[in-house]
């Protein structure tokens, strides 16, 4: 197996030249927050897989359902009027849940990119219901990611996840996110820079024409874009701004729902309540592909209203609701509020944002921290903090593979070390990961 890694299969972020000289680590085994790899090298997941392994990963009661769902029903359709036990008390139990988030209604996917694409495609829909046909454009922010798939890529505000599949959904613009270490208008407090962004929201609408626009997708706080936390003012004013010009607000918490900021939410951190709420990832914490899209008041009142009987009921596909994924859902959602994850993320991310705080005092590469959210945390690495000149590829390959060989899995994402650690992470777990960290900047001389 070691030898024949990346020969045949194109591994995403693994260049084929590049595959040879540098192989992709092959994880064999998972244990609570620990992976290993072919070679027995156990270490520290600070990536929680890819942000949804909340839990762990040797969760039995999550095992059980998915393994008892096997056994009695291992899938039906839920697409030609039948359903299953499993997607109807998830549904509840999603309702429940998210109650404060106003949520009323569930759909189902496979992964947050279906997810995504869901939410678009029922934006439209409810304004077509409503008789605005005309409302069909997206506003996002820019470095925001929605994911893979032509529509999640076309609002996503990262030129790299776009360009290359051009052209792309048209009637999609982007907004300066609240970003404060680098933005268009140089401005470095928090609460400035929300009003300057929101201003711009309000300036694009303006712009485009309101009666144009169907929805804005933010993530409460972006994350794949480098973990960015916006001022507690942006989205209550972003959800007033939406209000105001009949936009739907469509939080992406494919990251953040389920107790990974510290709260249940990104929606209920900020104290808004989106129309609709895009889910995937820890919803089944990576024990099955499954996501959600969670609708409000507004557009459950619309949608079951219709009488046309061609609304949003004829929305979903294959695996929309495939009982296994259900099934590990209801499980992880039962467990998720047993270990009060949300209340562990705030605590243990606390102490991480303070020890990388304590990193960058030390470590001059160290351009920026951001985090103080639950366990999403990122550092910005620079060449030269003067400058903030963006670290290149071989200095983040160096913390890499010093903190990887001390006993930590970090995420690098261009000049940024993300960090997404499972929930249930140890006050020991977080002092292990900082001190890989420190071995790796230390290892840059
Ligand atoms: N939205 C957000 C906010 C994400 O972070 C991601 C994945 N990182 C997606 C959508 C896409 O999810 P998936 O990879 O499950 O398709």
């Amino acid at each position: 197996i070691k030898e024949n890694n990346a020969r045949q299969f194109w591994q995403p972020m693994t260049h084929p030249a590049d595959a040879q000289a540098n192989p992709p680590k092959i994880i064999t085994g998972a244990a609570g927050v620990r992976i290993r790899d072919i070679d027995g090298h156990e270490t520290i997941d600070a990536v929680g897989g890819l942000w949804n392994v909340n839990l762990g990963y040797s969760n039995d009661a999550v095992k059980q359902a998915i393994t008892g769902q096997l056994d009695s029903l291992p899938y039906y359709s839920t697409f030609r009027g039948t359903t299953n036990d499993a997607a109807i008390e998830l549904a509840y139990d999603l309702c429940d849940f998210f109650a404060e988030e106003g949520i009323q209604r569930v759909f189902y996917t496979s992964g947050g990119s279906d997810s995504v694409e869901t939410a678009l495609r029922l934006a439209r829909q409810y304004h077509k219901l409503r008789g605005q046909p005309q409302r069909t454009k997206f506003l996002s922010l820019k470095k925001g990611y929605h994911g893979t798939h032509f529509g999640g890529a076309s609002v996503n505000g990262n030129n790299k996840f776009r360009t290359d599949y051009e052209p792309l959904l048209p009637g999609c613009f982007h907004i300066p996110a609240p970003y404060t270490y680098r933005n268009p208008f140089n401005e470095t407090d928090p609460a400035r820079l929300a009003q300057l962004c929101a201003q711009a929201l309000e300036d694009e609408i303006a712009f485009q024409g309101a009666e144009t626009i169907a929805a804005f997708i933010m993530e409460p706080i972006l994350g794949a874009g480098g973990v960015i936390p916006p001022h507690e003012s942006f989205m209550p004013m972003v959800r007033e701004i939406c209000d105001r010009n009949g936009i739907l607000l469509i939080a992406d918490e494919v990251i953040t729902a389920f107790g990974r900021t510290g709260a249940w939410s990104g929606s209920r951190l900020w104290g808004v309540q989106p129309d609709m709420m895009c889910t995937a990832k820890a919803i089944t914490n990576g024990y099955f592909p499954f996501g959600a899209v969670l609708i409000g008041t507004r557009m459950t009142e619309v949608f079951e209203g219709d009488t046309s009987g061609k609304g949003a009921i004829s929305h979903g596909y294959t695996y929309s609701g495939h009982p296994v994924g259900a099934a590990a859902a209801v499980v992880c959602l039962k467990e998720t509020v047993k270990a009060n994850v949300a209340e562990n993320a705030a605590t243990r991310g606390e102490e991480l944002f303070n020890g990388l705080q304590a990193l960058a005092a030390k470590h001059e590469m160290i351009g920026d921290v951001r985090g103080g959210h639950g366990l999403m945390a990122a550092l910005e690495v620079v060449a030269d903090r003067a400058s903030k000149a963006p670290a290149g590829a071989a200095m983040m390959n160096t913390v890499y593979e010093t903190a990887y060989g001390a006993g930590v899995m970090l995420r690098v994402s261009g000049p940024n070390i993300i960090l997404s650690p499972p929930l249930v992470l140890s006050a020991q777990d977080v002092a292990d990961i900082l001190s890989a960290l420190d071995a790796g900047f230390a290892a840059l001389g």
